[in-house]
């Protein structure tokens, strides 16, 4: 299996282009704006390869016969969604939820792509073909694969092929005898710059005259002509992993990625200039869903760990003694407890489609992504009300125990009964990496947005409610009696 250095040196490679800061970095496994976060994903690959979670996270390939990622099984029966659950789980756990976009999230979509053959039923056969050869390839060498599936914003009001410029937006500028030229923007790579390949497609709604754009490809992100455009680094700005214990290790990064005439050929083309098929892939394949049941293994773990974190400090300041702080932790507990139910409802109410691919449900699916910005705003703000001052409270970094003039103020002054010095303040920094560092404000952007804006998931939710069965439930109240009473006719 790949392990994390096989990884590390697989991406040093020739020609990725990942600009930072106004320069261009060619190694991000030396840079400290990457540096760490590559080391974060090196990690995931030597824990699936650890032969001592051979069971819990991988299953043999089929083609091969050798241990492959459980990102990667094609779930067949309930037990199987449960198998991934506990593997993906168990990945998340690593970053504490805080890596969204590890490889285990599009390994998910291309999974339940290559279990929908009949999707890609409306299309010329190559397409599928090339579908699952390419999921067949990042099963079996462990790929990295990132997405950018949504157009730049840009001009919101117009459709694709309207914008002020028709190259704006990623699309196919020229067909030729091997494959075509991509030409334009997509955002938001996240992990784009440590990934192998980058999944281009779009999942914004396209309307007739945007059929250049209807596409899903894949793309080394070492490409000629892949421009990879990084948003401020958070892992950079970490002055030492004891001062910012989260964004110094799991900055995955996100970036504004450009195509600029950038060629990909037909053998991973797997739609072409079709707008029903673009869209189809990820709403009648389990695409969507089995790619958001990932996410919110992630999101559930991140919620847990939150929990644990607020209770931590409850119980060092002491103020875990007082009944309102007892009940405090309790609506914090619910919270976690609640997305973590959802997970496992999405397990207990999964159905089989048409391919035989046994999906989550989706009900409790989309109703996690409509509360997922209020879950983890509350989470945050019942943290914070329950912190206090005391991340405030801190010595600026850890250089300040060095210096032996003020030491012994902090020693004395920044303690907790039980809790020497360097233990509270190594704790509330950890919790201000969560709540309130620049690492934390990109987190709540992130769980807010990653799957689509709020009126994006409210729809999904919409379309997927039970409404027959509530509106039965209703029917059925206004039934039972009439102008008189118990009797319906009167
Ligand atoms: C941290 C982060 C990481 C991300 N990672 C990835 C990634 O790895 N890959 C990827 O492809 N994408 C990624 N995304 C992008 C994400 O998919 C988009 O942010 C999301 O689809 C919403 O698009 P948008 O940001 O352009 O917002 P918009 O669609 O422009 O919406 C912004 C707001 O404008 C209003 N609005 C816009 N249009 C309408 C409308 N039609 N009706 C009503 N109101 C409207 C709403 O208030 C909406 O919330 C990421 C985003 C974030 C924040």
């Amino acid at each position: 299996m790949r392990s994390g250095s096989d990884y590390l040196a697989s991406i040093k490679d020739d020609g990725r282009q990942v600009y930072i800061d106004g320069a261009c970095v060619r190694d991000v496994t030396g840079h400290p704006a990457f540096r760490e976060a590559t080391r974060s994903i090196a990690g995931l690959y030597d824990l699936i390869a650890e032969p001592a979670n051979r069971e819990l996270l991988t299953f043999p390939s089929p083609l091969t016969g050798e241990p492959v990622s459980l990102a990667y099984l094609i779930p067949r029966s309930r037990e199987d969604l449960t198998t991934r659950r506990k593997a993906l789980w168990r990945l998340a756990e690593e970053s504490f939820g805080y890596m969204g976009r590890t490889p285990e999230h599009v390994a998910s979509f291309f999974t339940a792509f290559a279990g929908a053959p009949s999707v890609w039923a409306k299309t010329k056969p190559v397409y599928y073909e090339n579908v699952v050869k390419f999921y067949e390839k990042m099963r079996d060498e462990s790929l990295y694969v990132a997405y950018t599936i949504v157009p730049p914003q840009i001009d919101r009001s117009k459709p694709a092929h309207k914008q002020a410029d028709p190259t704006l937006y990623a699309g196919v500028v020229e067909e030729k005898q091997d494959g075509i030229v991509i030409k334009g923007a997509q955002m938001l790579g996240t992990g784009a710059a440590l990934a192998d390949y980058i999944h281009l497609s779009c999942i914004h709604p396209l309307q007739p005259g945007d059929e250049n754009y209807a596409i899903s490809v894949a793309i080394p992100c070492n490409a000629p002509g892949v421009r990879i455009y990084s948003r401020r680094s958070y892992a950079e700005g970490a002055t030492s992993m004891f001062d910012y214990p989260l964004a110094s290790r799991f900055d995955e990064t996100d970036a504004l990625l450009v195509y600029d005439n950038v060629f990909v050929p037909w053998e991973h083309v797997f739609i072409y200039k079709d707008i029903a098929l673009t869209r189809a892939s990820f709403f009648e394949s389990s695409a969507h869903l089995l790619g958001n049941n990932q996410a919110q293994i992630r999101f559930a773990v991140k919620m847990k760990f939150l929990a644990g974190l607020v209770r931590t400090v409850a119980e060092t300041t002491g103020s875990i003694a007082l009944p309102p702080v007892q009940g405090a932790l309790g609506d914090i507990a619910s919270l976690a407890a609640l997305v973590e139910g959802l997970v496992l409802a999405q397990e207990a109410h999964c159905k089989v489609d048409a391919d035989g691919l046994v999906r989550p449900g989706a009900q409790e699916q989309y109703s996690q992504m409509v509360l997922q910005p209020e879950l983890h705003n509350r989470m945050l703000n019942a943290i914070r009300d329950l912190v206090g001052g005391g991340v405030i409270q801190l010595p600026s970094s850890v250089a300040d125990f060095a210096n032996p003039e003020i030491a012994a103020d902090i020693e004395r002054y920044i303690q907790s009964p039980g809790a020497p010095a360097k233990e509270r303040v190594k704790l509330m920094k950890l919790v201000w990496d969560a709540l309130g560092s620049e690492f934390a404000g990109r987190h709540a952007q992130y769980e807010m947005f990653y799957a689509g804006a709020p009126f994006v998931t409210k729809g999904h939710m919409y379309r997927n409610y039970d409404f027959a069965g509530a509106k039965a439930l209703v029917q059925r109240a206004l039934d039972g009696y009439g102008l008189d009473g118990r009797s319906p006719e009167s």
